[in-house]
């Protein structure tokens, strides 16, 4: 079975590229063209050469030995949340600004739940001198006061969306108008490895480069190139996509993916896609999303901004209900737990999204000296209010 893009754009059953008519035209553009984009020399030295010195990779492969003993294996941590930023995000957000300068754009949009996508796009647009505006829903506008005053300071304009429930899906509605507005001179950024196809094989590619370094970082501290375990977050899947991706084709490396199970599964504030998802169209691709029997989409809650979205990239819709990968979901609670045990543990504070990998832990089955390696998508700084306000009372 093959796990990457089929070259109808699909995952297995899940993926394509359903879209409105009037937004042919720009996908269609993007799809003929980003493959060859991606693999000329010159793309590829710009690329690499950014990803070097001004995200600062390769992001280290650390083996976390206090955590290691706690849980009789080895686990090696990788530290994206050590890049630009603070998340792997950006990895993503330079590689699409170098193809949109490519296909000639010079107005980048981009749609942002929590913020985090907004600024990766903002700073790469302040990076190129490229004009950037970010559709963000008014509720969140006022949630994430930090980062709507980071993408100020680098110049992007924030636009507020304000139909309907005022967040994430709002503000891709507005996005997805404004292209239609303005196919020509206009690029739309996606920050996870949904929307339609191209986006998510794209988006993926750009992420790769986790676990292109896994293989050879790992190689140097063990003499094998592969552990026995990938454990990531997912939300859209990006982080998630961008260190199995080596490894998809290797069944003797297993691949964990850690949801957001919210307050409990079944408490109906989660965001459990894979376990609560049916299979519907969102965002323009086919995947897992939570929905009721009339196909409304089902508002998702997290603690983790982040991991608050009511579906999942195709490719992990695909990995999950064909075997490949394994899903395991983590409350709110045991995020937070994990979060806490890392910092007193190794001196990492995680961001919450990353925390769900850990506490995944707990729930693993795994052997006695496995290789483990967990995906740090982000640093948890922005993450610190929560942290405070349900520190544990011993503290
Ligand atoms: C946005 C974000 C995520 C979730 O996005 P994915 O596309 O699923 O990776 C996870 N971790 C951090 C730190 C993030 O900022």
């Amino acid at each position: 079975m093959s796990y990457t893009v089929d070259t109808q754009g699909y995952y297995g059953p899940f993926g394509g590229a359903y879209i409105p008519e009037m937004l042919y035209h720009n996908i269609e553009t993007l799809r003929r063209n980003y493959l060859d984009i991606m693999q000329e020399p010159a793309f590829q030295e710009q690329f690499r050469s950014l990803l070097k010195d001004y995200v600062g990779r390769p992001s280290p492969l650390y083996l976390a030995e206090r955590l290691s003993a706690a849980y009789g294996c080895q686990i090696y941590l990788k530290r994206e949340d050590l890049n630009h930023t603070g998340a792997h995000k950006i990895n993503n957000t330079v590689g699409q600004i170098l193809l949109a300068q490519r296909l000639g754009k010079t107005r980048i949009i981009a749609e942002t739940g929590a913020g985090q996508h907004g600024v990766a796009t903002a700073t790469v647009c302040a990076l190129m001198g490229i004009q950037c505006i970010v559709y963000m829903g008014e509720v969140d506008i006022k949630r994430q006061a930090p980062n709507v005053a980071r993408m100020k300071m680098l110049g992007a304009e924030v636009r507020p969306a304000t139909s309907g429930s005022k967040t994430l899906k709002d503000a891709t509605n507005e996005a997805i108008r404004d292209w239609i507005n303005n196919p020509e001179d206009t690029h739309y950024i996606i920050g996870s490895v949904v929307g339609p196809h191209p986006y998510p094989d794209m988006v993926a590619r750009f992420q790769s480069v986790i676990s292109e370094e896994v293989q050879w970082q790992l190689k140097e501290k063990t003499g094998r190139d592969h552990p026995d375990i990938i454990m990531a977050c997912v939300g859209g899947g990006s982080n998630a996509a961008g260190i199995y991706y080596q490894y998809l084709d290797r069944p003797e490396v297993r691949l964990v993916a850690v949801e957001a199970a919210g307050l409990g599964i079944h408490s109906g504030e989660s965001a459990a896609t894979s376990v609560l998802g049916s299979a519907g169209i969102i965002h323009g691709s086919k995947t897992l999303l939570m929905q009721t029997e009339d196909g409304q989409i089902i508002e998702p809650y997290s603690i983790s901004a982040g991991l608050d979205y009511p579906g999942i990239g195709p490719m992990h819709a695909h990995l999950i209900k064909s075997g490949r990968a394994e899903a395991i979901s983590i409350t709110d609670e045991e995020a937070l737990k994990a979060a806490y045990h890392l910092t007193r543990i190794e001196g990492i504070i995680p961001a919450l999204e990353s925390a769900h990998a850990f506490a995944a832990l707990d729930q693993l089955a795994y052997r006695e000296g496995d290789v483990i390696v967990i995906n740090l998508s982000g640093r948890g700084d922005k993450d610190l209010e929560t942290y405070i306000k349900h520190l544990p009372d011993h503290e």
